[in-house]
């Protein structure tokens, strides 16, 4: 059955490293589809490798350098001598083909995000350039590419949840961001190639599926003429075997009535709004080109809880956005004490080449950015903390993710302040082993804060409980399990 199998050309050891966003991950996961099926052995431990394909994040300077960074810690990686080939690709590599092969000749092979499913046939036999890594054909004309159903997908996430894109690109002119020019124009799938996915990975035991793409609100609109994400979700809803579904990147100005009410609806759908909001201030949104003011960002929280009461609402915001005054600032902070919002990720503004801000006047200083970064970050924790106390006493459902393989948590809670769960004091240390932790439905996977789950004498990861909710932190929750009704 298998005679490929032993081509000693295709069953080369491959590894992926996935940089970036959930919708770079979906591009990983399909590259990984593809080369398992072409019988390459696919490892997880780069350095175990004979060819490492890193997939790029580049649209902000920190992502950049974090990028380059692994480029040339998996280069190094030829030393032990495994390492026979580096394969670069994704955002990074769209955006700077022509520099990275200039400036990083430790790169073999180039590839821009139209050759997702070609790079797996490049491998083999990539086409020689004496002085210079070969760039995949059309691999940086504009961004076309977007995967579908019949896309061959290895999952790299628990086996309980999955991403699903439903559109790439974005068409919005917000003047600090680069993704349009990289990731191109809005081009969503169908409805019915999205619910074909979502079948086919339900019939794979996924539980939990989260809908991405760069603004979800879009979706269906290039295809069908107008917005059509209400419609996909009432479709989804009645895919059978899934637990949860998650809706993230919405935009602030598209979130339809029409939406709140099939979110409301369903019971499938999580209650849960990822809305970037970017900033507060009239003056900095009108300058960031974003649709809505201050009072329509306030409108939409309103009646996302009007609908929704138990709602948890995650954004981001940027500081330092040029021209931002001490005003503004003060702005976005009111706006945050007065928001509650459950989860918050802040960005110091990144000036990015290519992007109208980028070349605004009034660039604040790195320092100054620093500091409001850092202010912002403290306001929300409070702010987190407070808002979370409206879960104490409630009984949720959990899905397990984490298990350390050690003595029960003892429930010991004590003493509060920032970051408690990430660097906590001798006497705080949340994460002990034998503890197990989870998610609700109100938390997003590797953004937002968990559970921390006591008293579960035999946790398995993927594993569905009702908990009790003790405590409520910053980040996260503690609670304790309660027999379930099911
Ligand atoms: S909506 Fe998002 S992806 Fe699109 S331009 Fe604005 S920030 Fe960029």
């Amino acid at each position: 059955m298998n005679p490929k199998i032993s081509d000693p050309s295709t069953s080369k050891t491959v590894a992926i490293i996935s940089l970036g966003c959930p919708k770079n991950t979906v591009d990983s996961e399909v590259m990984l589809g593809k080369l398992a099926q072409d019988h390459y052995s696919l490892v997880k431990d780069p350095s175990q490798a004979e060819v490492v394909i890193v997939n790029t994040c580049g649209f902000i300077e920190a992502s950049k350098k974090e990028s380059i960074e692994t480029i040339l810690e998996v280069a190094r990686l030829r030393k032990n001598g495994r390492l026979k080939s580096l394969v670069v690709g994704g955002c990074l590599a769209h955006r700077y083909g022509e520099e990275l092969r200039r400036e990083l000749p430790e790169i073999d092979i180039l590839f821009g995000l139209n050759d997702v499913e070609n790079v797996a046939g490049q491998i083999v036999n990539p086409k020689p350039d004496s002085v210079k890594p070969p760039l995949l054909p059309n691999s940086l004309s504009e961004a076309t590419y977007v995967y579908d159903a019949s896309s061959p997908r290895l999952l790299s996430t628990p086996a309980h949840f999955a991403y699903v894109k439903i559109s790439e690109g974005c068409d919005l002119p917000c003047t600090f961001c680069i993704i349009p020019k990289i990731r191109g124009h809005y081009r969503s799938r169908s409805m019915e190639d999205i619910e074909r996915e979502a079948r086919h990975l339900a019939s794979r035991g996924i539980k939990e599926i989260c809908l991405v793409a760069q603004d979800s609100t879009w979706y269906g609109a290039d295809r069908y003429g107008k917005p059509k994400i209400a419609e996909l979700m009432n479709r989804l809803a009645k895919v059978e075997g899934l637990e949860w579904i998650r809706l993230h990147y919405l935009y602030p100005s598209r979130v339809s009535d029409e939406l709140l009410e099939v979110m409301a609806a369903n019971p499938m759908i999580c209650p849960y709004f990822d809305v970037p909001l970017q900033h507060a201030s009239n003056r900095i949104l009108k300058s960031m080109q974003r649709i809505g003011d201050r009072a329509l960002l306030e409108r939409m929280i309103q009646r996302i809880r009007a609908k929704i009461p138990q709602a948890s609402i995650r954004s981001t915001f940027i500081v330092g956005f040029p021209g931002e005054t001490d005003a503004d600032f003060q702005e976005l902070l009111d706006f945050l004490k007065q928001s509650q919002l459950d989860y918050v990720g802040f960005f110091a503004y990144s000036q990015e080449e290519n992007t109208p801000a980028g070349v605004m006047e009034n660039q604040v200083p790195e320092g100054t950015k620093k500091i409001r970064l850092a202010e912002a970050c403290r306001v929300q924790e409070e702010v987190a903390e407070k808002s979370h106390q409206r879960w104490v006493g409630e009984t949720l459902r959990v899905v397990v993710e984490e298990v350390d393989d050690a003595e029960p948590y003892d429930g010991a809670v004590a003493g509060s302040g920032p970051k408690a769960r990430h660097n906590p004091g001798p006497h705080l240390d949340l994460r002990v082993p034998g503890q197990a932790q989870g998610r609700t439905r109100y938390q997003a996977p590797e953004v937002d804060g968990v559970v921390l789950i006591e008293g579960h004498r035999n946790p398995r990861v993927g594993q569905w409980i009702d908990v009790e909710i003790t405590h409520a932190l910053q980040q996260d929750l503690v609670g304790r399990v309660v027999p379930s009704k099911a």
